[in-house]
């Protein structure tokens, strides 16, 4: 019985070390990632239930790194909150995002919300709203047409903090969004607090609203009380016509999702907007 102990635990440090090691192989890519160009941004569109149209996109991060291949999100993003390096890559993602919106808007197109993701380190840094002034003044891009989006850990993070924060945002002209919403701990009540202007429904709610059990109940809920306090709704996650009909019964805002689009390249959210695409 003590070999085995002694064979097991032998395996467990093996394995642990070889998790070590690859943690630190991916974190030297990480660092070199941004420099070499091995970041580019998908657009997911965002359509607006009642015109069937879109009226925004979220930029998501793509790592396609020439030995590993791509590299998803849910990989690399907690490795680059945790060694600070998601301060300089959030900084090329508000940049390229922006520009990318604005490139959209001068090339004729109907203007659209930009989505961007934040995460907890960037929220930290004191120059943040300045920053982001700074890029929409350089890109150009009116303020209306970005949105930030912050989940809800964020903002319960540091309360009295982040609503000075969320008010200079306000102050500067940008939407605020809360994301994956029912996820965390926070109440809508709570969240009154802030200056929000839209709740994204995270998808495990809107998986669950063709079941039997909870029929659209909780999503019905929290769009029912997200309209008193004046806060438009996305859901997120929608990949089936079910899904989409049920949300728009309820009075749904928008819908984000593989039923309408997958993520995809700024040239294709170009097509679509010139060629009107809607639901
Ligand atoms: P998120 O912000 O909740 O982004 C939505 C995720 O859901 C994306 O995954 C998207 O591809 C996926 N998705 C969209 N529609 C559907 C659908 O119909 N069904 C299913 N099953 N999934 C759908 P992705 O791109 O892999 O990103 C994962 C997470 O990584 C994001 O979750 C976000 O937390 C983080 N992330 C991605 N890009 C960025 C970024 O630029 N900055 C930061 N800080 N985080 C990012
Ligand atoms: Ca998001
Ligand atoms: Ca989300
Ligand atoms: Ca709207």
């Amino acid at each position: 019985a003590k070999e085995t102990g002694r064979n097991t635990f032998q395996f467990y440090a093996a394995a642990m070390n070889e998790a070590a090691l690859q943690r630190v192989r991916l974190e030297k890519h990480l660092r070199n990632a941004l420099e070499r160009g091995e970041f580019t941004l998908q657009y997911q569109p965002q359509v607006d239930l009642h015109s069937g149209r879109i009226v925004g996109v979220e930029a998501l991060l793509r790592w396609q790194h020439p030995e590993l291949g791509a590299v998803a999100p849910d990989k690399f993003i907690g490795l680059a909150e945790e060694t600070g390096l998601i301060v300089p890559i959030g900084a090329w993602i508000i940049r390229t995002a922006c520009a990318q919106n604005k490139a959209w808007q001068r090339a004729g197109l109907a203007p659209i919300r930009m989505a961007v993701n934040l995460s907890a380190r960037q929220f930290a840094q004191r120059d943040l709203v300045k920053s982001v002034a700074r890029v929409l003044e350089e890109t150009g891009l009116a303020p209306e047409y970005l949105d930030i989006e912050l989940t809800e850990t964020i903002i319960m993070s540091a309360v009295e903090d982040t609503i000075a924060v969320l008010n200079d945002f306000k102050a500067l002209g940008v939407q605020l969004s809360i994301d994956d919403f029912g996820t965390g701990y926070s109440s809508l009540a709570y969240l009154q607090r802030f200056p929000i202007d839209v709740l994204k429904i995270d998808r495990a709610f809107v998986h669950d609203i063709t079941h039997a059990i909870d029929n659209g109940a909780i999503a019905n809920a929290i769009i029912a009380m997200a309209h008193s306090l004046g806060i438009e709704v996305i859901a997120e996650g929608v990949e089936t016509e079910a899904q989409c009909e049920i949300l728009s019964r309820n009075m749904c805002d928008e819908i984000q999702g593989y039923w309408f689009s997958r993520p995809t390249s700024h040239e294709a959210i170009g097509r679509m907007l010139e060629e009107g695409k809607c639901i």
